[in-house]
Protein backbone atom coordinates (compact mmCIF):
# COMPACT_ATOMS: atom_id res chain seq x y z
CA UNK A 1 0.00 0.00 0.00
CA UNK A 2 1.70 3.36 -1.05
CA UNK A 3 -0.34 5.19 1.59
CA UNK A 4 2.46 5.40 4.24
CA UNK A 5 2.06 6.86 8.39
CA UNK A 6 4.31 9.22 10.32
CA UNK A 7 7.20 7.45 12.45
CA UNK A 8 9.54 9.02 14.51
CA UNK A 9 12.07 7.33 16.25
CA UNK A 10 14.84 9.26 18.73
CA UNK A 11 17.82 7.34 18.01
CA UNK A 12 20.22 8.67 19.80
CA UNK A 13 20.54 11.80 22.73
CA UNK A 14 23.68 13.26 24.52
CA UNK A 15 23.63 10.78 27.69
CA UNK A 16 22.65 12.45 31.24
CA UNK A 17 21.52 15.79 29.14
CA UNK A 18 20.36 17.27 32.38
CA UNK A 19 23.32 16.72 34.10
CA UNK A 20 25.66 18.31 31.22
CA UNK A 21 23.73 21.26 31.04
CA UNK A 22 23.76 21.47 34.63
CA UNK A 23 27.35 21.26 34.49
CA UNK A 24 27.89 23.87 31.65
CA UNK A 25 25.86 26.49 33.40
CA UNK A 26 27.47 26.12 37.08
CA UNK A 27 30.26 26.74 35.45
CA UNK A 28 29.95 30.10 34.56
CA UNK A 29 28.88 30.96 37.85
CA UNK A 30 31.20 29.03 39.64
CA UNK A 31 35.07 29.50 41.23
CA UNK A 32 35.52 25.54 41.47
CA UNK A 33 37.43 23.20 39.38
CA UNK A 34 35.62 21.32 36.69
CA UNK A 35 36.00 18.12 38.74
CA UNK A 36 34.64 19.35 41.49
CA UNK A 37 31.31 20.58 39.83
CA UNK A 38 30.67 17.35 38.38
CA UNK A 39 31.02 16.26 41.91
CA UNK A 40 28.57 18.93 42.99
CA UNK A 41 25.93 18.75 40.19
CA UNK A 42 25.88 14.73 40.72
CA UNK A 43 24.58 15.17 44.27
CA UNK A 44 22.62 18.26 43.78
CA UNK A 45 18.88 19.12 42.53
CA UNK A 46 19.58 19.21 39.05
CA UNK A 47 15.30 19.82 38.36
CA UNK A 48 15.23 23.10 40.16
CA UNK A 49 18.66 24.71 38.77
CA UNK A 50 17.16 23.63 34.97
CA UNK A 51 14.21 25.12 36.12
CA UNK A 52 15.88 28.54 36.80
CA UNK A 53 18.05 28.49 34.12
CA UNK A 54 14.94 28.14 32.01
CA UNK A 55 12.91 31.00 34.04
CA UNK A 56 15.57 33.61 33.38
CA UNK A 57 16.55 32.68 30.10
CA UNK A 58 20.28 31.69 30.24
CA UNK A 59 19.94 28.92 27.27
CA UNK A 60 23.26 28.36 25.72
CA UNK A 61 23.99 25.37 28.45
CA UNK A 62 20.95 23.54 26.10
CA UNK A 63 23.28 23.57 23.04
CA UNK A 64 25.59 21.13 24.87
CA UNK A 65 23.29 18.93 25.00
CA UNK A 66 21.54 17.09 21.96
CA UNK A 67 19.18 14.93 20.26
CA UNK A 68 19.15 12.58 16.79
CA UNK A 69 15.94 11.80 15.20
CA UNK A 70 14.79 9.25 12.15
CA UNK A 71 11.80 10.53 10.60
CA UNK A 72 9.57 8.14 8.09
CA UNK A 73 6.60 8.73 6.72
CA UNK A 74 6.53 12.50 6.23
CA UNK A 75 5.32 14.62 3.03
CA UNK A 76 8.31 16.62 0.89
CA UNK A 77 5.83 19.43 2.23
CA UNK A 78 6.51 18.70 5.68
CA UNK A 79 9.79 18.23 5.64
CA UNK A 80 10.56 21.65 3.40
CA UNK A 81 9.05 22.94 6.21
CA UNK A 82 11.52 21.25 8.80
CA UNK A 83 14.82 22.31 6.39
CA UNK A 84 13.82 26.11 7.42
CA UNK A 85 15.02 25.35 10.74
CA UNK A 86 18.84 26.53 9.98
CA UNK A 87 20.05 25.31 13.72
CA UNK A 88 19.79 21.88 12.66
CA UNK A 89 22.09 19.14 11.23
CA UNK A 90 19.71 16.53 8.42
CA UNK A 91 20.34 13.66 5.94
CA UNK A 92 17.66 13.03 3.47
CA UNK A 93 16.47 10.22 1.21
CA UNK A 94 18.08 11.75 -1.92
CA UNK A 95 15.49 11.67 -4.79
CA UNK A 96 18.65 11.34 -7.34
CA UNK A 97 20.19 8.00 -5.65
CA UNK A 98 16.76 6.31 -5.05
CA UNK A 99 14.36 5.89 -7.64
CA UNK A 100 10.83 7.50 -6.44
CA UNK A 101 9.58 3.68 -6.97
CA UNK A 102 11.88 2.01 -4.33
CA UNK A 103 13.93 0.65 -7.53
CA UNK A 104 11.15 -2.22 -7.29
CA UNK A 105 9.22 -3.36 -10.97
CA UNK A 106 5.37 -2.36 -10.99
CA UNK A 107 5.78 -0.49 -7.15
CA UNK A 108 5.03 2.69 -6.85
CA UNK A 109 5.78 5.73 -4.75
CA UNK A 110 4.81 6.07 -1.05
CA UNK A 111 2.83 8.90 -0.12
CA UNK A 112 1.02 11.01 2.34
CA UNK A 113 -2.72 11.66 2.02
CA UNK A 114 -3.75 14.67 4.70
CA UNK A 115 -6.95 13.48 7.02
CA UNK A 116 -9.15 16.61 5.00
CA UNK A 117 -8.84 14.44 1.77
CA UNK A 118 -10.25 11.23 3.34
CA UNK A 119 -13.18 13.28 4.68
CA UNK A 120 -14.14 14.86 1.02
CA UNK A 121 -14.12 11.32 0.17
CA UNK A 122 -11.56 11.90 -1.84
CA UNK A 123 -9.05 9.39 -1.17
CA UNK A 124 -9.57 7.10 -3.89
CA UNK A 125 -9.27 9.83 -6.42
CA UNK A 126 -6.20 11.22 -4.86
CA UNK A 127 -4.90 7.53 -4.95
CA UNK A 128 -5.36 7.65 -8.61
CA UNK A 129 -3.98 10.54 -8.76
CA UNK A 130 -0.91 9.36 -7.79
CA UNK A 131 -0.66 6.83 -9.85
CA UNK A 132 -0.76 8.89 -12.75
CA UNK A 133 1.94 10.88 -11.66
CA UNK A 134 4.01 7.55 -11.28
CA UNK A 135 3.04 6.59 -14.71
CA UNK A 136 4.62 10.23 -15.94
CA UNK A 137 7.58 9.42 -13.84
CA UNK A 138 8.12 5.89 -14.66
CA UNK A 139 7.70 6.97 -18.69
CA UNK A 140 10.24 10.08 -18.22
CA UNK A 141 13.31 8.09 -16.00
CA UNK A 142 13.04 5.60 -19.39
CA UNK A 143 12.98 7.98 -21.51
CA UNK A 144 16.00 10.13 -20.45
CA UNK A 145 19.31 9.58 -22.04
CA UNK A 146 21.90 7.69 -19.72
CA UNK A 147 18.81 6.76 -17.20
CA UNK A 148 19.94 5.99 -13.51
CA UNK A 149 20.74 9.11 -11.42
CA UNK A 150 20.66 11.33 -14.69
CA UNK A 151 17.22 10.08 -15.06
CA UNK A 152 15.73 10.05 -11.29
CA UNK A 153 17.40 14.08 -10.18
CA UNK A 154 14.88 14.86 -13.42
CA UNK A 155 12.15 13.04 -13.52
CA UNK A 156 11.69 14.15 -9.81
CA UNK A 157 10.05 17.45 -11.27
CA UNK A 158 6.86 15.12 -11.78
CA UNK A 159 6.54 13.98 -7.98
CA UNK A 160 3.80 15.90 -5.85
CA UNK A 161 4.43 17.61 -2.72
CA UNK A 162 2.68 14.20 -1.26
CA UNK A 163 5.63 12.03 -1.82
CA UNK A 164 6.71 10.37 1.29
CA UNK A 165 10.80 11.16 2.09
CA UNK A 166 12.92 10.06 5.23
CA UNK A 167 14.72 12.38 7.12
CA UNK A 168 17.24 12.13 9.95
CA UNK A 169 17.72 15.10 12.40
CA UNK A 170 20.10 16.63 14.73
CA UNK A 171 19.24 19.52 16.94
CA UNK A 172 20.50 20.75 20.31
CA UNK A 173 17.85 20.97 22.98
CA UNK A 174 18.19 24.78 22.79
CA UNK A 175 16.67 24.50 19.08
CA UNK A 176 14.80 22.02 20.22
CA UNK A 177 12.80 24.40 22.44
CA UNK A 178 12.48 26.91 20.09
CA UNK A 179 11.34 24.31 17.41
CA UNK A 180 8.55 23.20 19.86
CA UNK A 181 7.42 26.60 20.86
CA UNK A 182 6.54 27.04 17.05
CA UNK A 183 6.03 23.66 15.23
CA UNK A 184 3.74 22.28 18.18
CA UNK A 185 1.62 24.95 18.18
CA UNK A 186 -2.25 24.99 16.58
CA UNK A 187 -0.90 27.61 14.18
CA UNK A 188 1.76 25.51 12.91
CA UNK A 189 0.69 23.15 9.38
CA UNK A 190 -0.34 19.57 10.42
CA UNK A 191 1.59 17.66 9.26
CA UNK A 192 4.87 19.08 10.92
CA UNK A 193 2.68 19.55 14.30
CA UNK A 194 1.98 15.76 14.59
CA UNK A 195 6.02 15.17 13.81
CA UNK A 196 6.67 17.81 16.58
CA UNK A 197 4.50 16.66 19.01
CA UNK A 198 5.84 13.09 18.85
CA UNK A 199 9.51 14.46 19.00
CA UNK A 200 8.47 16.33 22.02
CA UNK A 201 7.27 12.85 23.48
CA UNK A 202 10.75 11.32 23.07
CA UNK A 203 12.67 14.09 24.12
CA UNK A 204 10.77 14.24 27.13
CA UNK A 205 11.78 10.56 27.96
CA UNK A 206 15.16 11.37 27.78
CA UNK A 207 14.89 15.32 30.03
CA UNK A 208 11.95 15.47 31.25
CA UNK A 209 12.90 18.54 33.17
CA UNK A 210 14.38 20.55 30.53
CA UNK A 211 11.59 19.46 28.44
CA UNK A 212 8.41 19.71 31.33
CA UNK A 213 7.43 23.26 29.67
CA UNK A 214 8.06 22.30 25.91
CA UNK A 215 5.16 23.34 23.52
CA UNK A 216 3.16 26.11 22.26
CA UNK A 217 4.00 29.12 23.97
CA UNK A 218 0.62 29.37 25.67
CA UNK A 219 2.35 26.30 27.66
CA UNK A 220 4.10 28.55 29.45
CA UNK A 221 2.35 31.86 29.52
CA UNK A 222 0.42 33.79 27.07
CA UNK A 223 -0.35 32.84 23.90
CA UNK A 224 1.99 35.13 21.28
CA UNK A 225 -0.46 34.55 18.33
CA UNK A 226 -2.92 37.47 18.37
CA UNK A 227 -5.94 37.74 16.48
CA UNK A 228 -4.79 34.26 14.97
CA UNK A 229 -4.89 32.42 18.10
CA UNK A 230 -6.64 29.20 18.29
CA UNK A 231 -8.04 30.50 21.61
CA UNK A 232 -7.92 26.87 23.10
CA UNK A 233 -4.64 27.47 26.00
CA UNK A 234 -6.51 25.44 28.82
CA UNK A 235 -7.21 22.25 26.38
CA UNK A 236 -3.18 22.67 24.97
CA UNK A 237 -1.63 23.14 28.04
CA UNK A 238 -3.25 20.69 29.44
CA UNK A 239 -2.25 17.89 26.39
CA UNK A 240 1.49 18.79 26.72
CA UNK A 241 1.66 19.20 30.30
CA UNK A 242 0.42 15.67 31.04
CA UNK A 243 1.89 14.24 27.79
C1 LIG B 1 2.74 29.12 11.35
C2 LIG B 1 3.93 29.35 10.46
C3 LIG B 1 3.74 29.90 9.22
C4 LIG B 1 4.84 30.13 8.38
N1 LIG B 1 4.63 30.67 7.15
C5 LIG B 1 5.68 30.93 6.33
C6 LIG B 1 5.50 31.49 5.04
O1 LIG B 1 4.39 31.78 4.62
N2 LIG B 1 6.58 31.69 4.26
C7 LIG B 1 7.86 31.40 4.70
O2 LIG B 1 8.81 31.63 3.97
N3 LIG B 1 8.05 30.84 5.89
C8 LIG B 1 7.02 30.59 6.72
N4 LIG B 1 7.22 30.01 7.94
C9 LIG B 1 8.59 29.63 8.30
C10 LIG B 1 9.26 30.65 9.28
O3 LIG B 1 9.32 31.92 8.69
C11 LIG B 1 10.69 30.21 9.63
O4 LIG B 1 11.51 30.21 8.47
C12 LIG B 1 10.75 28.82 10.22
O5 LIG B 1 9.75 28.65 11.17
C13 LIG B 1 12.11 28.60 10.86
O6 LIG B 1 12.15 29.25 12.10
P1 LIG B 1 13.33 30.18 12.58
O7 LIG B 1 13.55 31.33 11.65
O8 LIG B 1 13.03 30.54 13.99
O9 LIG B 1 14.60 29.30 12.31
P2 LIG B 1 15.67 28.48 13.12
O10 LIG B 1 16.66 28.09 12.12
O11 LIG B 1 15.00 27.43 13.93
O12 LIG B 1 16.38 29.54 14.02
C14 LIG B 1 16.25 29.62 15.43
C15 LIG B 1 16.45 31.04 15.86
O13 LIG B 1 17.82 31.42 15.60
C16 LIG B 1 17.86 32.78 15.20
N5 LIG B 1 18.38 32.85 13.84
C17 LIG B 1 18.63 31.81 12.99
N6 LIG B 1 19.15 32.25 11.85
C18 LIG B 1 19.22 33.58 11.94
C19 LIG B 1 19.65 34.61 11.07
N7 LIG B 1 20.12 34.37 9.85
N8 LIG B 1 19.62 35.88 11.50
C20 LIG B 1 19.16 36.18 12.73
N9 LIG B 1 18.70 35.26 13.62
C21 LIG B 1 18.74 33.98 13.22
C22 LIG B 1 16.42 33.32 15.28
O14 LIG B 1 16.21 33.87 16.56
C23 LIG B 1 15.59 32.07 15.10
O15 LIG B 1 14.29 32.15 15.63
C24 LIG B 1 6.15 29.78 8.79
C25 LIG B 1 6.32 29.19 10.06
C26 LIG B 1 5.24 28.98 10.88
C27 LIG B 1 5.47 28.32 12.23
Amino acid sequence: MPETKLKVVLLKSTPDPEETVSHAAKLCYSSATIDELKEKIESNDQRKFIEKLITIGHASPFEHVSFTFGVEGISRACSHQLVRHRLASYSQQSQRYVRADGNEENAEFNYIVPDSVKQAGKQEWFADRMKEMQAWYNELVNSIEGGGEKANEDARFLLPNAVETKIIISMNARELLHFFTIRCCKRAQWEIREMAVEMLRLAKTEAPTIFANAGPGCVKGGCAEGKMSCGKHDEVRKFFREM
